[in-house]
């Protein structure tokens, strides 16, 4: 925020071209890609459909999994562009499941599928999914469908590889790991996706990768950047490069971790029924009868002043949602849980105490302990 904080400079001056060189370098170490990677002034949707008109055409078949809320909404997103889908349905307590998509894929002869999309943290289950697995099947399958992913929540938070993963697009956004206000967004470009490109027939200008990679070489943007978003987006690498990415996503898993530790000693029950696929950036908690979360939700913001995440189209009022992601400590984290704690009391859920003490018995082991470098 205090990086934030300047004048607005001239974006087609040498000051600028200064930063613009910066971030867009410094904004692939955090996709782990060699390639270039798009940075838009707008929101993650933006993102979603940047990462779709730049690679495919009218008709084309896109094979979405359901992971949840998210995945269900680019899914909207993809059908209004005119492109065909099919949903891999899923319970909304898992990742996506890669020997799934395999199977479809190998059934697939003529090669109709021309993407296949998923949300890596799914954000209103708090499930992962296996990215890796999921090109390996792809792979596996000998099918050449591009692999488009979302890391909206998960980008600088949990462990992602753009280019060891052979990933074509992923897209990302601002507001989460890289703990900037919303407004930026990404797209990381594999060299199968930049091939795409030229044939890919879906009307396409503002979101248009080609002007844009071309002024990006030189550290420009044909239209007008959030400059001040930009000065953030330094700050933020310069962060995340001091505490160490392998750290940053040491200290989430450890936040999730104790997270769990804490719902299981209060005798409720995450969402994510599948331990390989527990969220290091959020942790969503099921209510007792699968009710009252909204008015649990209304008691904490009222007291303490702490907003959760809400349960979102399937499961509304039937879960509440811990984020722990971003610019955030073991000392953030125990405040959280207190606060969680003092509201499932207020607001009489069924519960045990002890949920804090449990979390602070994984926080305090010293083998798993980390905290903020200085730079
Ligand atoms: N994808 C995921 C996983 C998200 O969590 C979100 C927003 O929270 C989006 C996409 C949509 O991004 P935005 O709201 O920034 O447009």
């Amino acid at each position: 925020m205090r990086a934030i904080d300047m004048p607005t400079i001239d974006h087609r001056g040498p000051t600028f071209q200064d930063l613009g060189k910066r971030v867009l370098a410094g904004i692939r170490t955090i996709f782990k890609t060699k390639n270039p990677v798009l940075i838009y002034p707008a929101s993650g949707t933006g993102a979603w459909e940047a990462a779709l008109v730049n690679t495919l055409s009218p008709g084309d078949l896109c094979l979405m999994y359901e992971t949840g809320h998210f995945a269900t909404l680019w899914k909207k997103l993809a059908e209004r562009l005119g492109l065909r889908t099919e949903f891999i349905e899923g319970d909304w307590r898992h990742g996506a499941d890669a020997k799934a998509i395999g199977e479809r894929l190998q059934a697939d002869t003529n090669h109709e599928i021309k993407a296949v999309c998923v949300v890596h943290n799914e954000t209103s289950t708090g499930c992962v999914s296996p990215i890796k697995a999921v090109r390996e099947a792809i792979g596996a399958a000998g099918h050449p469908a591009l692999l488009l992913v979302d890391t909206i929540s998960s980008l600088a938070s949990i462990d992602y590889r753009h280019d060891e993963w052979g990933v074509d697009v992923t897209v990302g956004g601002s507001q989460k790991g890289l703990m900037l206000p919303p407004g930026l967004s990404f797209n990381a470009v594999s060299d199968k996706a930049l091939k795409a490109q030229e044939s890919a027939k879906l009307p396409r200008s503002y979101w248009a990768w080609d002007e844009m990679l071309a002024a990006n070489e030189n550290g420009f943007f044909t239209y007008t950047p959030a400059t001040n978003l930009l000065y953030g987006l330094d700050a933020a690498i310069e962060m995340l490069h001091a505490e160490g990415l392998e750290n940053v996503f040491a200290r989430h898993q450890r936040h999730g971790a104790a997270t769990r530790a804490a719902v299981e000693a209060w005798g409720l029950e995450v969402l994510c029924a599948e331990p390989t696929h527990h969220s290091g950036s959020l942790t969503a908690v099921l209510m007792p009868d699968r009710k009252g979360a909204d008015a649990l939700r209304k008691i904490i913001l009222d007291r303490f002043d702490m907003s959760l995440g809400a349960g979102l189209s399937k499961v509304a009022d039937q879960i509440f949602r811990i984020g722990h992601l971003g610019d955030f400590n073991d000392l953030t984290l125990v405040g959280t849980l207190g606060g969680v704690e003092m509201g499932l009391k207020a607001a009489g859920v069924a519960h045990k105490s002890g949920g804090v003490d449990a979390a602070m018995a994984v926080l305090g082991d010293t083998e798993t302990a980390s905290y903020r470098q200085a730079a």
